[in-house]
């Protein structure tokens, strides 16, 4: 484990399990139907790309990057968009692949952008749920796991750009954040 770990919530194997499953699902739910899998960037690359490996349809991967406006530390709800989708949604069945939801402001403001674009229908992957965080209803279709309000790294989250890496998903020790 990475010194900077206070511990491992979810390990390699159990979120390979957990992402095969939530596959599985997916496809037996958009039988016969065209999926356009959205994930956004960077946290929810790793979970994305073991994801869509193991969706047995037609996919489309896209993919966005966006900022919260303000403290970069608390979501504000506004969201800046650095890196918008390829091609119009219009008529496309959406699935939103994200690494966690916390306030749940960042996915309320992009699940009703991509509402508004005309998709069929737009869907939440989350690998990660804060529930006690929420600060707007939202709730993913499809989730990996609920944690504990603690600052979680690894399998693509960071903190400032590190730990994405990590193969499991952890507990940052505090003391790494606070210094
Ligand atoms: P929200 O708008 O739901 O508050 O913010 C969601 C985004 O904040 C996530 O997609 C993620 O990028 C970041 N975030 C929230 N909680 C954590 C956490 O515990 N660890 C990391 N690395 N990022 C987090
Ligand atoms: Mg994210
Ligand atoms: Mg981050």
């Amino acid at each position: 484990m990475h010194t900077d770990v206070q511990e491992i919530l979810f390990t390699e194997e159990e979120v390979a399990a957990k992402v095969r499953e939530l596959g599985e699902l997916i496809t037996r739910e958009y039988q016969g139907k065209e999926l356009l899998v959205i994930g956004i960037l960077k946290g929810a690359a790793m979970f994305m790309g073991d994801l869509v490996k193991r969706i047995g349809m037609v996919v489309e991967m896209d993919f966005m990057a966006v900022s919260s406006y303000g403290k970069s530390s608390e979501s504000s709800g506004v969201v800046r968009i650095i890196k918008d989708l390829d091609k119009s949604i219009e008529g496309r069945h959406v699935l939103i692949v994200e690494d966690i939801i916390d306030t749940g402001l960042t996915l309320h403001y992009l699940k009703n952008l991509l509402e508004q674009r005309n998709a069929a229908s737009v869907k939440v992957a989350a690998l990660l749920d804060k529930p006690e965080r929420r600060q707007v209803e939202i709730s993913p279709d499809y989730l990996g796991f609920s944690v504990p309000d603690h600052f979680i790294v690894g399998y693509g989250l960071d903190f400032a750009e590190r730990y994405r890496n990590l193969p499991y998903v952890g507990v940052l020790k505090p003391e790494v954040y606070q210094s």
